[in-house]
């Protein structure tokens, strides 16, 4: 017998699979999906997967990412593989690229950073991928963010 499935296909859409387990609700909030959004989202945690010890996955119907929606989604899930969904087949299907340096992005930890202030200072970072977790630097201050990432995300 098959296993259970446990979202339903969907016709036109997003499905973001190989999250990074706990990081789903992260996602909907870069996708802007968060209180009293209509969009129709199903989304699993915790499920097992192939490449991963456990995973999360996210399907947004009838909507496909904007370029900086993925590179907010490399960030905490740099696994992921996003696959676009058109009248139910799989029409592209990417990994999530992990880009050097990100700008306006994320917001710097250290308060007195130049990019906190009020000087027209978009905050930017360089992505040191050398470690198993992703490390974030300021290009102005030298502050490093490496965990919990989605609470940084502006
Ligand atoms: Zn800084």
């Amino acid at each position: 017998m098959k296993r259970e499935l446990r979202v339903h296909p969907i016709r036109n859409g997003t499905v973001i699979d190989h999250i990074a387990p706990g990081q789903a609700l992260n996602v909907l909030k870069i996708l802007g999906i968060v209180g009293t959004s209509d969009a129709v989202v199903s989304a699993v945690m915790n499920v097992q997967s192939k490449k991963m010890p456990t995973k999360d996955i996210v399907k947004v119907e009838d909507r496909e990412l904007k370029p900086h929606e993925v590179d907010k989604i490399a960030l905490i899930a740099p696994l992921a593989t996003i696959n676009i969904i058109r009248d139910y087949k799989v029409s592209k299907k990417d990994k999530v690229i992990l880009p050097d340096a990100v700008a306006g992005v994320v917001r710097c930890a250290n308060p007195n950073c130049i990019s906190n202030t009020h000087e027209p200072v978009i905050s930017k970072f360089t992505i040191d991928k050398s470690q198993s977790q992703i490390r974030l630097r300021c290009v102005y201050c030298e502050r490093t963010i490496s965990e919990d990432i989605a609470e940084h995300l502006l």
